[in-house]
């Protein structure tokens, strides 16, 4: 019997945890991506699951010690910088790039075609077609649409859903370590902290600093700053220096110098000195909008969404790259378990998706309306010191919900 095909939009993790799973079930699979390079340099540190590692394993390709750290304590730091409240956590955090480069460096060359844009797609003799801008068809069995939050696949089949802004952004630093203060460096290994000021939360915690260029040794030390940025004020963040604005976000080489400058200089006047350090040393400091989403469905025939294209839960969960990982399980087991009735396995992966995909995005408004991050600015007081302290048992309730969530999920279900 021939080997069954399946088209993947989308070349970052949604798409190549997709591409290793349906190899090991026996389909062809091609990855289709819109950018003409490797994708390495973009992403940032992220926090991993039990279920992140199980799926590597699951795919061959394990995370070595190397390419995690790990934190022990979720910490809250005053605007000054004083440690005021410690809770034990035992979290693994790694880097973006600690899960691209591996997953994309093990898949043949003939399985990923760059610099390849999909413009539609079309049903095409009980399969489906893929169009691409340069005018190419492709036909397969099954198209995944793993192409990320401004989907061009879910926009063609569910054209009134739309990412909706959460009014915040989030501003990425990362710094190898060696290039920070040895004290700013001894308060945060091993710490995840916790920052809020003035309607604003600073995360910072420890990521590999292998993470873009393989060199083994260190740690790179990464902050995620959430920041209240109205409509118009996003609209300005979004405009390059050639006047042309973007829609809804920016790529981080074509952010203006003087924004950037701007963002420095808040950071040194808001947020704790160590925090602000990382901000203000950071090479390449780049935002990230906020948005919330949630598709109504998952499978149109013979396409399917995966990934962010399915679900935006706002990165406070911490949970967009193993839910990325579980969708491409959930679709693999799928077909797998009903070899000869591929509509039945796309709605097993459509009923069970949905589940969890709607439980992350609502966990994700419910941590950002405790931040209050639209909230007026406000003095450090003691009722500061309680809101930071019910943020923080949030997210350590989110994480271990998380946990209890998705252990296992990989592992149980391996053919
Ligand atoms: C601030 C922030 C912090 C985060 N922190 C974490 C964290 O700690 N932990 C975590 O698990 N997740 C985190 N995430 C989320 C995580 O990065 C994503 O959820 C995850 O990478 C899954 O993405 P994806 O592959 O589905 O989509 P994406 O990574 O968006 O990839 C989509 C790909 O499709 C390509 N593409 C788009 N359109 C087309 C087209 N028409 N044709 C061909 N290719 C196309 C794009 O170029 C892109 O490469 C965070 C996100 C943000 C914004």
């Amino acid at each position: 019997m021939n080997k069954r095909r399946a088209l993947i939009i989308g070349g970052s993790l949604g798409g190549l945890f997709s591409a290793h799973l349906l190899r090991a079930v026996g389909w062809d699979v091609v990855v289709f991506e819109q950018e003409s390079g490797d994708l390495a340099g973009r992403g940032a540190g992220i926090g991993t699951h039990d279920a992140l590692h199980q799926v590597m394993a699951r795919i061959g390709v394990p995370i070595e010690q190397a390419m995690s750290v790990v934190t022990r304590s979720y910490t809250c730091l005053d605007p000054a910088g004083n440690v005021f409240r410690e809770l034990p956590l035992r979290r693994t955090m790694s880097a973006w790039a600690c899960f691209y480069r591996p997953l994309k460096d093990s898949l043949p060359a003939e399985c990923c075609q760059f610099g390849m844009r999909l413009t539609r797609v079309e049903p095409d003799r009980g399969g489906v077609a893929a169009i691409f801008a340069d005018g190419s068809r492709i036909r397969a069995d099954v198209l995944i649409g793993a192409d990320g939050h401004r989907s061009t696949v879910r926009t063609q089949f569910l054209p009134e859903i739309k990412p909706a802004y959460a009014g915040y952004v989030a501003w990425r630093a990362i710094v190898p370590e060696d290039r920070l203060r040895r004290e700013t460096r001894e308060l945060l290994i091993e710490r995840y902290v916790f920052c809020l000021a003035e309607g604003q939360l600073a995360l910072a915690y420890p990521v590999p600093k292998n993470q873009v260029d393989h060199r083994p040794g260190g740690y790179g030390l990464n902050v995620v700053w959430y920041r209240t940025t109205d409509m118009e004020a996003l609209n300005r963040l979004c405009t390059d220096s050639q006047g042309r604005q973007h829609l809804g976000s920016i790529p981080p080489p074509l952010i203006r110098p003087e924004v950037v400058a701007q963002a420095k200089e808040a950071a040194s006047e808001l947020l704790a000195p160590q925090i602000a350090e990382i901000v203000v040393q950071s090479e390449q400091l780049f935002f990230q909008p906020i948005y919330d989403l949630e598709s109504p469905r998952l499978v149109f025939a013979n396409t399917v969404l995966l990934g962010d294209a399915a679900f935006i839960a706002r990165p406070h969960v911490g949970a967009g790259v193993t839910k990325a990982a579980l969708d491409a399980v959930c679709l693999a087991d799928a077909i797998a378990a009903n070899e000869c009735d591929l509509n039945a396995a796309l709605a097993r992966y459509d009923r069970e998706r949905q589940t969890f995909g709607r439980w992350v995005v609502n966990r994700g408004r419910r941590l950002g309306a405790c931040l209050e991050l639209g909230g007026a600015p406000q003095t450090f007081a003691r009722d500061e010191r309680q809101r930071a302290e019910r943020v923080m048992r949030e997210h350590i309730a989110t994480t271990v919900d998380i946990h209890n969530l998705t252990v296992g999920i990989a592992e149980k279900s391996a053919p």
